[in-house]
């Protein structure tokens, strides 16, 4: 079973990833957790110059080639190999965090994103978890973390509002896959509703 984590800065996902291994770890299940932009080596060095240095270092275009090359890179070495092995595989974002973040907050991209999409990658998650929730309280529980700051900085809070209302959109665009979580929750109740959703797909 592959499951990607979805929702905007500050929901939750690197915790809640977190938790779901340990339980599923629990009932005896193999599970590799993996994220993106990342998750193999070349994809973790693909990270490094798309996440650091200006902004505008890249064009918007340059960025998609970027994300879709390290995503190749981390299906090829990383996702297809468990689960051909029969791990579950948990991965911190994944290819809607694409749709929204390249295809929409530079300019609609998302057709571009798409098309790349379909030619390269090719494959979606059985199952994604979008922990819905409100951006300014996602904010302050960021900001409680070290070093999150100036990644808010320079993803303001308009943009935050417009990946959420995003998101959800996209949970209805795919809501064969898709299952929404709400975030706003202390962290033991959305731990336990994605746990109960993971369960239904693995019954399946
Ligand atoms: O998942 P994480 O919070 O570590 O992501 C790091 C940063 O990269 C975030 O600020 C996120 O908004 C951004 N990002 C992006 N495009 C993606 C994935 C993440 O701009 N496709």
């Amino acid at each position: 079973l592959f499951i990607s984590f979805e929702g905007i800065d500050g929901s939750g996902k690197s915790t809640q990833c977190r938790r779901l291994v340990a339980a599923l770890e629990a009932q005896g299940r193999e599970v590799v957790l993996t994220r993106e932009p990342g998750g193999s080596p070349g994809a973790e060095e693909i990270r490094a110059l798309v996440l650091q240095g200006d902004a505008d270092r890249w064009s918007a275009e340059t960025e998609i080639l970027l994300f879709t090359a390290a995503r190749r890179d981390h299906l090829e070495r990383t996702i297809l190999p468990a689960l051909a092995a029969g791990k579950v595989v948990i991965c911190d974002r994944f290819a809607d965090s694409t749709r929204m973040y390249q295809g929409l907050s530079r300019g609609d991209l998302r057709g571009t994103v798409d098309q790349l999409h379909d030619l390269m990658i090719g494959r979606e998650p059985d199952l994604t978890i979008l922990i819905d929730m409100d951006p300014e309280v996602g904010l302050s529980r960021a900001l409680s973390r070290q070093g999150v700051e100036e990644r808010f900085e320079s993803f303001g809070a308009d943009l935050q509002r417009q990946m959420r209302a995003g998101f959800l959109a996209l949970a209805d665009e795919f809501a064969d896959r898709f299952r929404i979580i709400n975030g706003a929750q202390d962290m033991d109740g959305v731990a336990a509703d994605i746990l109960a959703a993971v369960n239904v797909a693995l019954a399946e």
